[in-house]
Parts: structure tokens; C-alpha cells; sequence
């Protein structure tokens, strides 16, 4: 490997994205502690599918979500 190569990559930090705000949150937070907005998914009550909060609907299916 020749000195003085391409940087090393920043450690790669495991979080988990607000849907709402986009804050990088630890993984297994259930609240962003950026804007307190739930990180945690529902499933579809149709098919099971996990439907990201504030999702209108469905991914799989397209049944609207009660959100
Ligand atoms: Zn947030
Ligand atoms: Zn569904």
C-alpha cells in the first residue's frame, strides 16, 4: 500500500435516520432527540408490511395508514 493514499473513511457511526428531521439517532431509539418525533415503525394493518412514521401509505400494499 503507498503511503500517503486515499483518507481512511470515517468510522462508521450506526444510527438511525428521523424520519421527520433527518437526525441521526442511536439505533434502538424509539423518540428522535432532535425534534422528539417517533422513530419507531408500524406495520400495515393489511399486510404486516413496517410502514415508516408519517407515511400515508402503505409501501406494499398502498392501504392508507392511520397516521
Ligand atoms: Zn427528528
Ligand atoms: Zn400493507
Amino acid at each position: 500500500m503507498p503511503p500517503g493514499g486515499a483518507p481512511p473513511p470515517p468510522p462508521a457511526v450506526p444510527s438511525v435516520a428521523c424520519p421527520t428531521c433527518r437526525a441521526p439517532n442511536a439505533p434502538g431509539a424509539r423518540f428522535c432527540q432532535q425534534c422528539g418525533g417517533s422513530l419507531i415503525a408500524t406495520a400495515c394493518t393489511q399486510c404486516g408490511t413496517a410502514v415508516p412514521h408519517g407515511a400515508k401509505f402503505c409501501a406494499q400494499c398502498g392501504k392508507a395508514t392511520d397516521a
